[in-house]
């Protein structure tokens, strides 16, 4: 018996273009989990993209949270990959669970969303991030889908309609479903304020600032005047309408493996004075690549 067989990957052969299923790419889906979300998991199987070409990734905390979690998370894909049809079965799953403790003690959103816990808080999502992306990562992923565990609700074909616009950074606009008492029906609201075209009064806080402080969207303290993919859809716009942007949330996000294998992390330290997501859009920039939003383009982020 000889040494073990070296195996060649040709990546010039793993293409990444704008019709990937009828191209075979293999696409990895990553996401870091605080909590198991049924919806989630029931909306991930809907995804009408071929679900043998889908590897799963999922950092998940060892809190007590964590744990449950996890618990959960594995009693389904036991259920999916073992016993359900295998169309629903995806190519391989992947559970990390981080060596680093989360930066707030409780997953709640009022607590989650304090500005003083932002900092920490976006460290610990870049640095969870990071070792998802670098354990996953293989040599015939053409796409990495960034989808956050509390997405419950995208359209089936979200792999393929992100992937037709061809471009290196590509995200959906995160909006919130809710009940709205006023008018005693549901209605919808923007969630995800980490997509933004920059502005002069952002750039010119950023100039003031000490090497570690970070800019943060979203906060009365900190207006930036930046121009959110938020903000930039309308009732009736035309649902591939394409933006370019300086930042961008991880919500719901698909980047070109190249993108990363260029270098392009999470930075989990002040980037430009950027963090996390944010920083990435940045970094990618600064390799070449552009990143871009969908202002009509929806996927839904739970509501707690
Ligand atoms: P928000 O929607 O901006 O409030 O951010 P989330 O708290 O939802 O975090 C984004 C994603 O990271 C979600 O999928 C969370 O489940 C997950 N997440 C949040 N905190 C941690 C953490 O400490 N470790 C890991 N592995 N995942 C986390
Ligand atoms: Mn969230």
């Amino acid at each position: 018996q000889g040494p073990p067989p070296v195996t060649r990957y040709n990546l010039n052969k793993v293409t990444v273009t704008a019709d990937p299923v009828r191209n075979q790419e293999h696409i990895l889906i990553l996401t870091p989990m605080a909590r198991f979300y049924q919806e989630y998991w029931d909306n991930l199987l809907r995804m009408s993209y071929p679900h043998e070409l889908i590897t799963l990734g999922f950092i998940l905390p060892k809190t007590k949270e964590g744990n449950q979690a996890t618990a959960a998370l594995q009693q389904q894909i036991q259920k999916t990959q073992n016993h359900g049809p295998e169309k629903d079965r995806f190519k391989s799953i992947i559970i990390l669970r981080q060596d680093f403790d989360p930066a707030v003690a409780s997953q709640d959103e009022s607590e989650r969303h304090k500005l003083a816990n932002q900092k920490a808080r976006r460290e610990v999502m870049a640095k969870a991030r990071n070792s998802l992306l670098f354990t996953t990562l293989g040599p015939s992923t053409s796409w990495v889908l960034w989808l956050d565990a509390d997405i419950v609700e995208t359209p089936p074909t979200l792999i393929q309609d992100l992937a037709a616009h061809d471009k290196p950074i590509i995200v959906a606009n995160c909006f919130q479903k809710y009940y709205d008492p006023e008018r005693k029906k549901m209605a919808e609201r923007p969630y995800d304020f980490n997509s933004w075209r920059d502005s002069e009064t952002a750039l010119k806080m950023a100039e003031q600032m000490g090497p570690d402080d970070i800019l943060l969207e979203g906060y009365a303290e900190l207006a930036t005047y930046r121009t959110l993919l938020a903000y930039m859809s309308t009732s009736d716009g035309p649902k591939d309408l394409v933006v370019p942007l300086d930042g961008v949330g991880g919500t719901a996000l698909l980047v070109k493996a190249v993108v990363h294998r260029d270098g392009a992390m999470f930075p989990p330290f002040s980037f430009y004075h950027l963090i996390e997501s944010e920083g990435f859009a940045k970094m990618a920039k600064r390799l070449g690549w552009q990143p871009y939003g969908l202002p009509n383009y929806k996927v839904y982020h739970y509501n707690e």
